[in-house]
């Protein structure tokens, strides 16, 4: 596992701008907050959800039980997990499994299914925590997880816990095509294994400010971020 510049050569542009830790449970409207929120301030962002989808997907395409906790720490090791920052200051990060981007693949209701009882592995989690952080320790980025403000990067410098009403979350998820349009069950499913889970359960961390989404237009989330992270960066030098 490794993080690489653009194309898996260039070099890797430190920035001493923030890092902004966007955490919350599914369908609290995260993604689509933390990815308006980088690129209106001009940051890098990291979807975290997403190396643990590509790994879930990498263990089902290789037909490891899932339920297995010894198999699948055993076989993560293995998996050739790559995130490849963008290029300049701004933008997404790629997940890359087995050196291609898996897009689409990572949304299926197999792996909405699986992905909780992978997460839940401490093994997976050390593996992925750390690779996570190599790319955080770049600088000026938008991370958006379960535990980045309590576990991966405790020293943001703006954090936010997102929620929803249960209700909410369901529509957003059930409306949102990308989301692979995952049932309330199976979301309601994974949020309770995320939560209930021993290693790093979703928590809001004690310093996070909780925003709660469920009567706020996306907008109004956004423009909050986006003061916050003004009244960061006035803060520190860059
Ligand atoms: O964010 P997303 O819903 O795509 O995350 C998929 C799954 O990955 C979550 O349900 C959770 O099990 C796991 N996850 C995690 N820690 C993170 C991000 C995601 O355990 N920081």
């Amino acid at each position: 596992m490794k993080v690489v510049g653009l194309g898996g050569d260039e070099p890797v542009e430190g920035t001493a701008d923030v890092v902004v830790a966007i955490d919350g449970p599914a369908g609290s409207g995260k993604s689509t907050v933390a990815r308006r929120v980088a690129e209106e301030a001009g940051l890098r962002y990291l979807d975290t959800g997403a190396t643990y989808r590509a790994l879930t997907l990498a263990l089902l395409r290789r037909g490891i039980p899932v339920e297995d906790a010894e198999a699948v720490a055993d076989a993560a090791k293995a998996v050739d997990l790559t995130l490849e920052l963008p290029p300049g200051r701004a933008g997404a990060a790629r997940v890359l499994l087995d050196g291609v981007e898996p897009g689409l693949a990572l949304r299926t209701p197999e792996v909405n299914a699986t992905v909780s009882a992978v997460a839940a592995v401490p093994a997976v989690r050390e593996l992925l925590v750390g690779l996570q952080r190599s790319l955080v320790g770049v600088g000026g980025i938008v991370v958006e997880g379960r535990d980045i403000g309590t576990v991966v990067w405790p020293d943001a410098d703006v954090k936010v816990f997102l929620t929803a009403s249960e209700h909410e979350r369901a529509r957003r998820r059930s409306d949102d095509t990308e989301g692979g349009g995952e049932t309330a069950e199976t979301l309601a499913r994974r949020d309770a294994l995320d939560s209930g889970r021993a290693a790093s359960p979703t928590r809001a961390a004690a310093d996070a400010l909780v925003i709660d989404s469920t009567t706020r237009t996306i907008d109004q989330v956004v423009d909050h971020l986006l003061q916050l992270i003004e009244a960061a960066r006035a803060t520190r030098p860059r």
